[in-house]
């Protein structure tokens, strides 16, 4: 018997097997790759700050800091480098967002802007920086297909490539059994697709399906993010990453038309060279209502937890959440307030 079965097979899944360990905490998995394509498809992008608004992103403090400690740590023991820190160049459109950097790096978000404003070309070719621009620091990006394949190769023995089915799950007072598997308590993993699961389907997500392209070009960004109301991210051999689109209501994991002409246009108003369009990938990823994760304890069966709600910022969030979630199951801390699942028990019909 061990402590935990986690169900699934992506980001939230593959941070937990890791504090698990580094818990002692036992654990099984049961998933599949591709039910939902969320973290096979994500830039793995961590910004602790919000363009649109130019505030701080939420606890970006807290979040940059154990993210700083976790990756790399993961990272050793694993054959392929997947933690890329890297500064965010931020091309600004408008005289005023230059006023609105300056400001924020003299207050709010010293820890994380660079003051100065910038018009050189140095490292950049064919990005378009014709209003200057700022950079961001505590950035960069993790590699998540890597990460997910080096945790699993780590954990291998741990793993069952199954798709779970929820109704041979047997509850009873000290444990849980899923056929041949008994665990004290199960956590689920599954992104988007909580929805269709019988225990926790009435968690509201609101989930966003985004889709992303992969191109080759000769744009060079000094090995630096470029953002400039989308980003390009490069990820070696003259290849980049370009997103990403945000639709709500469709919930088909497949490349549109539409979306690719998204993509393309944000291509052109980042980038004057030529490139070439080698992939288009779409995935869901598993936002919740107010935009704070979902993490916790099932109202009616205590044995039943969840970790989801990632949303859009899954790289940046989940080491600390799931510390967090750790700690709380073995009753050192309070689970962070705004990421209880708790605060939706009213939707739970029984
Ligand atoms: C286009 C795009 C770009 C993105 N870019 C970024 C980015 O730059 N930075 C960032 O931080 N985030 C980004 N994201 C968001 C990021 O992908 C998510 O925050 C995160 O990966 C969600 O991880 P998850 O494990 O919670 O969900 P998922 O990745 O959806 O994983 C759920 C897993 O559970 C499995 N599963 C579900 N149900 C079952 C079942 N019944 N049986 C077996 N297995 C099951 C699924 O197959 C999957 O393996 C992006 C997302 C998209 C779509």
């Amino acid at each position: 018997m061990t402590d935990f079965i986690i169900v699934g097979r992506g980001l939230s899944a593959g941070v937990l097997m890791h504090y698990c360990a580094a818990h002692n905490i036992t654990f099984k998995v049961i998933g599949v790759h591709e039910l939902s394509r969320s973290s096979l498809v994500a830039a793995g992008i961590w910004n602790p700050v919000v363009f649109k608004r130019m505030t701080k992103s939420w606890r970006a403090e807290e979040f940059t800091d154990e993210l700083f400690r976790f990756y790399p740590e993961a990272e050793r023991g694993m054959n392929t480098k997947i933690f890329h820190p890297r500064h965010i160049i931020r091309a600004f459109n408008q005289a005023q967002e230059v006023e609105l950097w300056k400001k924020k790096a003299g207050d709010e978000l010293d820890l994380f802007l660079d003051p100065e404003i910038y018009s050189d070309h140095g490292g950049l070719h064919g990005c378009m920086i014709n209003g200057g621009y700022g950079i961001v620091k505590r950035a960069g990006n993790l590699d998540v297909r890597g990460f997910i394949a080096g945790t699993e190769e780590k954990y291998r023995e741990h793993i069952t490539e199954e798709v779970f089915d929820h109704s041979q799950l047997q509850l009873e007072n000290d444990k849980v059994k899923y056929k041949q598997h008994l665990a004290s308590d199960i956590v689920f993993c599954e992104g988007y697709r909580v929805s269709e699961n019988p225990f926790f389907k009435w968690v509201p997500l609101n989930p966003a399906k985004g889709e992303i392209l992969t191109i080759t070009s000769d744009v060079e960004t000094g090995g630096r993010i470029f953002n400039r109301n989308g980003f390009l991210l490069p990820v070696g051999d003259r290849k980049f990453r370009v997103g990403a689109t945000f639709s709500w209501g469709e919930m088909t994991e497949t490349e549109t038309v539409a979306g690719g002409a998204e993509l393309q246009a944000k291509t052109k108003a980042m980038i004057s060279t030529n490139y070439e369009v080698v992939r288009q990938e779409a995935g869901i990823r598993p936002a919740t209502l107010d935009l704070r994760p979902v993490v916790g304890q099932h109202p009616r069966f205590a044995r039943l937890w969840v970790f989801n709600g990632l949303g859009a910022k899954g790289v940046m969030i989940a080491p600390f959440l799931a510390k967090n979630f750790v700690h709380f199951y073995l009753k050192k801390e309070p689970l962070v307030r705004e990421a209880d699942v708790k605060r939706y028990y009213h939707l739970y019909g029984g």
